[in-house]
């Protein structure tokens, strides 16, 4: 299954990008043998060290003890957890750091974190001189099977998320399977929404092997994890190769991601909705708007609901914890606000099945929101 196994094990998914190409290692022990691939890698280079507090507790000491071992001179930066972070607030002081602890252009900014540890260091690394050298080491399940792949750097404003922002990618990903047993239970699973997204989008046959082996995944089970996080990041670095800049194909990975940053938006990015459950809830009304537009067979959208409900994710906006319940109207402006309009005209990504998605601009927004007034009122919920 692995295009290549490194020494110790670790499987090797190349990205294939010409001179900016790099390689994803999935194993174990990445975070304590970091410095010696890092040092083997590219040499006697200084590394500031981007991390979380929560990250932080549970493995920066092993990261630091690794690089010292291998001659690197390593600071760290520690960071509030939490969307908040993906801030300009949190930015300017970040890349005043980096210039402090002085890193060079041939120096290494470490995101040691999920996906906003990733998404702010690698926008900082994007910038600072100009452009200096990333290497992500994701710990939470959805940084490794996404977002620390592919080059995206972003961070929120109140216009929405992730619309400021830079392609920059890593030199190396380092995905430790290992970190992923301090990640809390129900990270794990918003991680698991994005893993079941490869599935949704072009891969009928990884999805029914989800649906065969999540149990395993959820107890820990490190061949399952480590074949999962390897199956996606095979899927999402193809697409990638063939459209680095999201100008085509690679808006296919943003399956569930317009209904979703709206919800997400709408809960102010709080924890009240992760970003993982955003999507869950966005790639089911992807499903059932399809059904309704006759582009999908009846059956699909209740069978991956089925799926998210059993491993304990939401379908619906029904499911999202406390009273209130956001306005169809609101929703669609706020659906509005993402970087794939074109001329005020939503870009969607809608299925014909599992397995199958495609991109669409035809869906007009007075359809939207009738769809949008079920999901939100007494309609299907
Ligand atoms: P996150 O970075 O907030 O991490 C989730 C929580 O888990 C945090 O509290 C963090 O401190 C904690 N945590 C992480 N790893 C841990 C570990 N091993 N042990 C204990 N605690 C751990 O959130 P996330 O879900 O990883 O990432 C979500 C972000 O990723 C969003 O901002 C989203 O927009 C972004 N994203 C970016 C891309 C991209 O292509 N750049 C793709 C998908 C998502």
């Amino acid at each position: 299954m692995a295009n290549g196994a490194a020494p110790g094990g670790q499987r090797i998914v190349p990205v294939s990008l010409g001179e900016r190409s790099y390689d994803i290692l999935i194993g174990g022990g990445g975070v304590a043998s970091a410095g010696r691939i890092i040092f083997e890698r590219f040499g006697r280079k200084r590394v500031a060290i981007v991390t979380d507090r929560n990250v932080a507790a549970h493995h920066l000491a092993r990261l630091e003890d690794g690089l010292a071992a291998a001659g690197l001179r390593s600071e760290a930066i520690v960071l509030e957890p939490g969307e908040a972070t993906k801030s300009f607030a949190a930015l300017g002081p970040l890349c005043e750091r980096l210039l402090e602890a002085g890193i060079e252009r041939g120096d290494l900014v470490l995101a040691l974190g999920g996906g906003v540890i990733g998404d702010l260091a690698g926008f900082a690394a994007s910038i600072v001189r100009r452009g200096v050298r990333l290497v992500q080491v994701p710990t939470s399940l959805l940084a490794q099977v996404d977002s620390s792949v592919g080059g995206k750097t972003a961070i929120n404003t109140p216009q929405g998320k992730n619309l400021v922002g830079t392609f920059h990618q890593p030199s190396l990903v380092l995905a430790d399977i290992d970190v992923l047993s301090s990640l809390p239970e129900r990270e794990l699973r918003a991680g698991y929404a994005e893993v079941v997204k490869y599935g949704l989008i072009g891969d009928a046959g990884f999805y029914d092997w989800l649906e065969a082996h999540w149990r395993r995944l959820f107890g820990n089970d490190r061949e399952v994890l480590a074949d999962a996080v390897e199956i996606s990041c095979k899927a999402k670095a193809a697409i990638v190769a063939r459209d680095e800049t999201e100008t085509g194909e690679r808006m296919l990975l943003n399956l569930g991601h317009t209904f979703g940053h709206a919800l997400e938006a709408w809960c102010g990015f709080s924890s009240r909705l992760l970003h993982g459950e955003a999507v869950a809830i966005g790639m089911a009304q992807a499903f059932r708007l399809s059904e309704q537009l006759q582009f999908c067979p009846p059956g699909a959208a209740a069978r991956m609901e089925a799926h998210l409900s059993a491993v304990g994710l939401p379908s619906r906006i029904a499911h999202i914890a406390g009273p209130d319940r956001p306005v169809a109207a609101d929703l669609l402006r706020l659906m509005g606000q993402d970087k794939k309009v074109q001329d005020g005209q939503l870009t969607l990504i809608l299925v014909r099945g599992i397995g199958s998605a495609f991109i669409t601009r035809e869906v007009a927004a007075k359809r939207v929101l009738a769809f949008l007034e079920q999901e939100t009122g007494s309609g299907g919920c």
